[in-house]
C-alpha cells in the first residue's frame, strides 16, 4: 500500500521541482514512488501508508544512532527553548569544535557552516587562498557537493581540464577544475605534469558517492607526495566518512594525513551543520584573522551544535561502538553474498566501520568506469523487491549504506531472510 505516497508525490511534483528537494530522493534509477515519510522510530522509518521499512540510509549517514536517539532529542528541545538563533557565537561551538579537534592530530582548528557543499566550497578556497594557484584536482565519481567548480565531467580525454556536467555552471569556473580517475596514479600523476597550478586535491578516502569504493593506500600515499613536491595542499572530505569509517574517521583507518578536512552528516547528527578543518597556519589564512572570506549567518546554529555534540560525546563514551557496527555490517554482507553464492550471481561486498557497500559485478570496482559496468536492472530489481519487504535501501546504485546502531542482531537476520528471498528471483 502505497497510496498516499502516490498522492504525496502528486501534490509535491505541483510546488517542487521533480517533487523533492534533493535528486536522489526521486527514486529515479528504481523506479516506483519514493515513500513519504511520516516520522522514524530507532532503527526504523515509517512513511505515509504506515509502512514500516529497517533504514540503512540513516538520512544518507548522519544518524549514527538511528532516529529519534533520547539524549539528542532532550539536548535539542533544550537549547531550542533558549532560542534559535542569535548570529553571535555561543559556547555550544567551542565545544563541538573541542570534540572534533581532540579526534584528529592533523587539525586544530574548525570553521562551521550549514551544509557539506559549503564545507567544500570554503576549504576549496581556503586551499586557493594559502597556496595562491588556482586549479583543483578531483577524482571521477567522488561527490563533493552541488558548487559549480566541482560539477564537471570528463573533457576529451583524462587527465585534462573537466566540462561542466550541469548547465547554468560555466566553463570558465570547470576550466579549473582537472578530472582524473580514481585509484589511477599514471593519470595523477599526469595531472602534475600538464598544470603547475593545482592548489589542491580533493578526494573521499573512502568514496561513498559511486556506491562504497575506497581508495588504495598506495593512491593516497602518492596523492600525499604529489601535493608535498607541488605545494599542493591534500584535502581528504570527509563528510560522509567522518566519525562514521571510524572513531577518527577516514583518517583512522587510511595511513595518509590530509592538509584540510571537510565533515558534515554525523557532526550534525540530522540538523543542518558542515565544517570544515586544518591546521592553525592553515586556518590563519581565513577571516577574520586572515584574507580568505568566508561567513554565514546560521552557521554553528545552536540547536544545530547541540545535536552535534551529544552525538559526538556519546559517540565517544561507547568505546565499542564501531567494532558493533563493524561486526554488524560484516555478518549482513556475509548472509547477502551467500545469498548471491547460493543463486550464482555476481557480486562484491566491502564496508569500513559502519559504511558499507555491495555491486552486482564480477569484481570489486575501483573507479566510477567500472561502477558503471555493474547490473544495474538488478540492483534495481533488488531494491524494489527489498523496499517491499520493508528494507529501505539508498535508491540508487551510486550510493553507500549506513548501519546505526539501533538495528538490531534479530534486524539482521530478518534482512538476510529477506535477501536470500530475494536474490533467488534475480
Ligand atoms: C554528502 C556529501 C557532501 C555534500 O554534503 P551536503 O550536506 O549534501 O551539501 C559532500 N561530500 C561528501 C563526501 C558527501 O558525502
Amino acid at each position: 500500500m502505497f497510496d498516499k505516497s502516490i498522492t504525496a508525490y502528486e501534490e509535491a511534483k505541483k510546488v517542487i521541482p521533480g517533487g523533492v528537494d534533493s535528486p536522489v530522493r526521486a527514486f529515479k534509477s528504481v523506479g516506483g514512488t519514493p515513500p513519504f515519510i511520516e516520522k522514524g522510530e530507532g532503527a526504523y522509518l515509517v512513511d505515509v501508508d504506515g509502512n514500516r521499512y529497517l533504514d540503512f540510509v540513516q538520512s544518507w549517514g548522519p544518524l549514527i544512532f538511528g532516529h529519534c536517539d533520547k539524549d539528542i532529542e532532550d539536548a535539542v528541545i533544550k537549547t531550542v527553548k533558549k532560542g534559535l538563533s542569535f548570529g553571535a557565537p555561543t559556547i555550544l561551538e567551542t565545544e563541538l569544535a573541542t570534540e572534533i579537534v581532540e579526534m584528529y592530530d592533523n587539525i586544530d582548528k574548525v570553521r562551521f557552516v550549514n551544509s557539506g557543499t559549503e564545507a567544500v566550497m570554503s576549504a576549496i578556497r581556503l586551499a586557493r587562498g594559502v597556496t595562491g594557484k588556482n586549479k583543483i584536482l578531483k577524482f571521477e565519481g567522488c561527490y563533493h557537493g552541488h558548487s559549480d567548480s566541482l560539477l564537471v565531467q570528463a573533457g576529451s580525454g583524462m587527465a585534462t581540464f573537466g566540462s561542466p556536467s550541469s548547465p547554468g555552471v560555466p566553463a570558465d569556473l570547470t576550466k579549473h577544475t582537472l578530472l582524473c580517475e580514481y585509484n589511477n596514479i599514471e593519470e595523477l600523476k599526469k595531472c602534475f605534469e600538464v598544470s603547475d597550478d593545482i592548489a589542491c586535491i580533493i578526494i573521499e578516502p573512502i568514496a561513498g558517492n559511486m556506491g562504497f569504493v575506497p581508495a588504495d593506500e598506495e593512491f593516497l600515499a602518492q596523492c600525499r607526495k604529489l601535493c608535498d613536491e607541488n605545494n599542493a595542499l591534500l584535502i581528504f572530505d570527509e563528510v560522509m566518512s567522518g566519525f562514521r569509517a571510524s572513531l577518527t574517521g577516514a583518517h583512522g583507518v587510511v595511513n595518509t594525513k590530509s592538509d584540510i578536512v571537510t565533515f558534515g552528516k554525523v557532526i550534525g547528527a540530522g540538523m543542518p551543520v558542515g565544517a570544515f578543518a586544518a591546521s592553525s597556519e592553515i586556518m590563519a589564512h581565513l577571516s577574520p584573522d586572515g584574507a580568505v572570506y568566508q561567513a554565514g549567518t546560521l552557521s554553528g546554529n545552536p540547536v544545530a551544535m547541540a545535536a552535534g555534540l551529544v552525538s559526538l560525546r556519546k559517540i565517544k563514551a561507547k568505546k565499542d561502538l564501531y567494532e558493533n557496527l563493524n561486526n554488524k555490517v560484516a555478518k549482513l554482507l556475509a548472509g547477502f553474498k551467500k545469498a548471491a553464492e547460493d543463486n550464482n550471481i555476481a557480486f562484491q561486498v566491502d564496508s569500513r566501520g559502519s559504511m558499507f557497500g555491495f555491486f552486482f559485478c564480477e569484481k570489486p570496482p575501483k573507479n566510477f568506469k567500472e561502477v558503471g559496468t555493474c547490473n544495474f536492472d538488478r540492483f534495481a530489481k533488488f531494491h524494489q523487491e527489498m523496499l517491499k519487504r520493508g528494507f529501505y535501501f539508498a535508491c540508487s546504485q551510486y550510493e553507500a549504506a549506513f548501519m546505526c546502531e539501533a538495528i538490531s542482531d534479530e534486524d539482521i537476520d530478518n534482512c538476510i531472510k529477506a535477501a536470500q528471498e530475494v536474490m533467488a528471483t534475480l
